[in-house]
């Protein structure tokens, strides 16, 4: 969406200008913001430093936001707190550049949204629970048990796997 790819561009051509150590830090505070193809954001706050070194402009980002999650034990949909932290230098040349590959677009403008999809991905874990202890759904009726009780439950009055285990 072009709104979010202007949102989350930075207009950095200027701090190539400057001298060494000069810096300048982008805010952030978005209510909302999709990155193609798949991750949507909400409540992205934080800052992102970008400095002017010898090489090149150097970026440290501290952001955090919300995404939506799916809890793998009660498949009830949540807001997942997301943070992150990363660096990357964006190089003058190709003498310059680091493992990333990252070049300085020509046009002075960063796009930070491909960065962002990678780095907040990696801070979605592979089973996302709702809660620490999310006592799940009953696998006998379905219930959510973080929001109710079933007779599954109460009817050996000691929990599931008792009254499992009690069964003929
Ligand atoms: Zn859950
Ligand atoms: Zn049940």
């Amino acid at each position: 969406m072009s709104d979010t790819h202007s949102l989350l561009r930075l207009n950095v051509g200027f701090i190539v200008h400057q001298g060494i150590g000069y810096y300048r830090d982008f805010d952030f505070n978005l209510p909302q913001v999709t990155i193609e193809p798949d991750l949507s954001l909400t409540a992205l706050t934080g800052v992102v430093r970008v400095s002017r070194t010898p090489q090149g402009l150097l970026l440290e980002a501290k952001l955090q936001a919300n995404t939506p999650a799916e809890c793998v034990r009660c498949l009830e949909m949540f807001t997942l707190p997301l943070q992150t932290d990363f660096s990357e230098l964006y190089a003058f040349d190709k003498r310059s550049v680091t493992d990333s590959g990252l070049i300085l677009p020509e046009n002075g403008y960063i796009n930070l949204a491909p960065l962002l999809r990678d780095f907040m991905i990696l801070e979605i874990p592979i089973r996302p629970l709702c809660q620490p202890d999310c006592k799940g759904l009953c696998p006998e009726c379905g219930t959510n048990l973080n929001l109710s009780s079933c007779e599954h439950l109460l009817s050996n009055g000691s929990g599931h796997f008792d009254s499992l285990q009690s069964l003929p």
